[in-house]
């Protein structure tokens, strides 16, 4: 039986990278606590974005928008979220989960590629924080969870520009956390390891191998698991929680 976090009830949060994967988990998941679920979807996936939207209503979902963005466009994210605090209640919870992963050998790497990385992962994490620090600070108990990785802890061969920008959003928390902590804003980071979903399957049998056999509890985590461990960080049953990294990856990190 999941745990209820009754407080989530009068959250508006925000879910990046919602249309798939652990982002689309932690909607479901907020939504059957019963928050007012806000979640981006970029052009052209207006079907999945409303798809998405009815499904969260279903599970309980106070209230469920999808608002169109590009997490690396800054200015068509801040204009979205001007145009939905215009008619909805201030935002107070934030998962910055929008990321991609491309696995390159270091001296293959190349600049546009690492720039694609650092801004998807690490800068958008940054820049729509930023946008929403003025509503954070004019409101009570937000919480934000970032969306690092276990390779951010650990590195990963192949891995250098998407280890450095989850790696770079540890720093990310740790500092903000300290700036904000007097206004009661809380930020913490979680590292998944190897999660099921379309990122992960990408993965060829070789790799998945040898992932399994250095997990220790045996098996992949499950998308839900990270959600519930998400809804947990932005409740009041963390409030004394900030500036922690949080790794849930079966023991691949002990
Ligand atoms: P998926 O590839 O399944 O989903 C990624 C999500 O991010 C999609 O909703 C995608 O939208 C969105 N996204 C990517 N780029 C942008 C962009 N520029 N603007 C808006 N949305 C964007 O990934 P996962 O669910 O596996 O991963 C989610 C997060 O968890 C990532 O940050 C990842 O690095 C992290 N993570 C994942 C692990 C795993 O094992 N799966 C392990 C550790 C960390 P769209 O549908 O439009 O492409």
């Amino acid at each position: 039986m999941k745990a209820k976090f009754h407080d989530l009830e009068a959250k508006v949060i925000l879910v990046t990278g919602a249309t798939r994967g652990i982002g689309r988990s932690i909607a479901e998941s907020l939504a059957s606590q019963g928050a007012h679920v806000v979640f981006n979807y970029r052009e052209g996936k207006e079907a999945i974005a409303n798809e998405l939207c009815e499904k969260l209503k279903t599970l309980g979902a106070k209230n469920a928008t999808a608002i169109m963005f590009d997490v690396t466009n800054t200015e068509q994210m801040k204009n979205a979220l001007d145009t939905f605090h215009k008619d909805h209640p201030p935002i107070t919870g934030l998962v910055n989960n929008a990321g991609i992963s491309k696995d390159t050998l270091m001296l293959r790497l190349k600049e546009d590629e690492l720039s694609q990385i650092i801004d998807t992962n690490l800068k958008s994490a940054i820049m729509i924080t930023q946008i929403l620090s003025r509503t954070f600070l004019k409101a009570e108990n937000v919480s934000i969870v970032n969306m690092s990785s276990i390779v951010g802890l650990m590195g990963n061969a192949s891995q250098v520009a998407y280890s450095a920008s989850k790696a770079g959003l540890i720093g990310f928390t740790k500092s903000y956390a300290k700036e904000m902590a007097a206004k009661n804003v809380r930020c913490n980071a979680i590292c998944p390891g190897f999660i099921a979903t379309d990122m992960t399957d990408a993965l060829n049998e070789a790799a998945k191998e040898s992932y399994l056999s250095s997990i220790p509890l045996k098996r992949f985590g499950e998308s839900s698991e990270v959600a519930d461990l998400v809804s947990f960080l932005l409740s009041g049953a963390s409030s004394y929680i900030t500036g922690e990294t949080i790794k849930i990856d079966g023991g691949l990190y002990i």
